[in-house]
């Protein structure tokens, strides 16, 4: 891992610890991206800003895990989400304890970004 990757990495859990999304701002044609991409897929260029979106969404798709992963035993059942960050195209995907069937999640359901876990991403509850 490069230093400046790791910087990247170092911000975007800050961000997900104030519940927010950081993301990529292309500066020539302003598309959105995620904070992992090093092109932006419009234009191709590689500079970019820096922006922090709400860490809100809607569920767009997930897959419940029985077995909770190392570090949350005592979540029970839990669920990886992929959601659709509010107002944007974007999509990132998160951890959300306590779905045991799909009647916990409906697809579209509201997610918000409680924080990060080093060792499984960002961290969801259901809003
Ligand atoms: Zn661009």
């Amino acid at each position: 891992m490069s230093e400046a990757k790791h910087g990247i990495r170092e911000k975007f859990i800050e961000a997900a610890n104030r519940k927010k999304i950081l993301a990529h701002k292309c500066s020539k044609c302003s598309q959105l991206m995620l904070e992992t991409v090093m092109f932006c897929e419009k234009c191709g260029a590689s500079k970019f800003e820096d922006v922090e979106l709400d860490g809100k969404g809607t569920v767009v798709t997930y897959t419940i895990q029985a077995v909770a992963p190392e570090g949350f035993e005592d979540a029970g059942s839990y669920a990886w989400v992929v959601f659709k960050i509010n107002r944007t195209q974007l999509r990132a995907s998160g951890f959300l304890p306590g779905v045991k069937t799909p009647k916990d999640l409906p697809i579209g359901a509201k997610v918000e970004v409680t924080g990060f876990d080093p060792k499984h991403g960002l961290l969801l509850k259901q809003d």
